[in-house]
């Protein structure tokens, strides 16, 4: 599934696209996770993109009157060919096509969206977001704040998107790992010290994705449409019984809130 550093990655890879017109567009196939609006087609039409940003793991396209707001769910991915390349792939559910290029939205499994609003802040996906992890904003002070509160587990809390946006589930045992703070610990019993800790790891993880992310770059204009997601070097994350990297402890793996965490029951306390 695609996380943060993918979605800045894909980010990346199309914003060479601010400044251009969308001449026209395509909708092949409107069931995604809502429907494609019926009057997409018409609207996404002889529009500027204005400007292209990354909130969360939205990309967000704006026009002078509308915002398109794309999310690539469980599988979703953009691929950038020439206007004239007719190749097709099952599952092109949203074309949109420029001068002379053409970026197609494909997604297999349809947990992604695409949407048009005219007013972005108050979108229902949009309003309640937190802040971005790699913003000066999410510093020690502000998780201790959140933690003191809450009795959930500390990696419950910075997966909350209330709370701080984009950490997904890989994202949050590797820095929880690279913290050495057990991932089951109740939040309000982290101490300020281990947040600052935290707080570092969780934006040297996501910076460190991201650039490895920005070397798979050429991926997206590759006219066979393969994602472009890479491999980022998982430290603890799908390593059950595998050896820790700093002890000589097996890595154990618990469910939490359905999903798989993965921690070192020796380095991580
Ligand atoms: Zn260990």
């Amino acid at each position: 599934m695609p996380e943060l550093p993918e979605v800045e990655t894909t980010f990346r890879a199309i914003s060479d696209f601010k400044g251009k017109i969308i001449k026209s567009s395509k909708v092949n196939n409107p069931n995604l996770r809502w429907k494609v609006d019926s009057n997409f087609e018409s609207i996404v039409k002889d529009v500027r993109i204005e400007d292209i940003e990354r909130r969360a793991k939205y990309i967000i396209f704006s026009f002078k009157k509308y915002s398109m707001l794309l999310h690539l769910g469980m599988s979703g991915s953009l691929r950038i060919s020439d206007k004239s390349d007719n190749y097709f792939k099952k599952h092109d559910h949203v074309e949109l096509i420029f001068n002379n290029k053409k970026i197609t939205y494909n997604d297999p499994r349809r947990f992604g969206s695409i949407h048009l609003t005219e007013k972005l802040d108050a979108h229902f996906l949009i309003k309640n977001l937190g802040i971005e992890p790699l913003d000066k904003k999410f510093d020690a002070v502000y998780l201790n704040n959140i933690c003191k509160n809450s009795k959930t587990s500390i990696k419950s809390l910075i997966m909350n998107q209330k709370n701080v946006v984009g950490i997904g589930n890989i994202y949050a045992s590797e820095s929880l790992y690279m913290a050495k703070i057990n991932p089951l610990r109740s939040a309000n019993n982290i101490e300020l010290s281990e947040c600052k800790t935290l707080v570092k790891n969780i934006k040297d993880v996501l910076k460190r994705a991201i650039k490895v992310g920005g070397t798979t770059l050429k991926d997206f204009y590759s006219a066979d449409g393969s994602a472009g997601y890479f491999k980022f070097k998982l430290k603890v994350y799908g390593r059950e019984n595998e050896k820790c990297f700093g002890c000589n402890e097996k890595i154990s793996k618990v469910v939490q809130n359905q999903r798989a965490t993965y921690y070192c029951k020796s380095c991580q306390s």
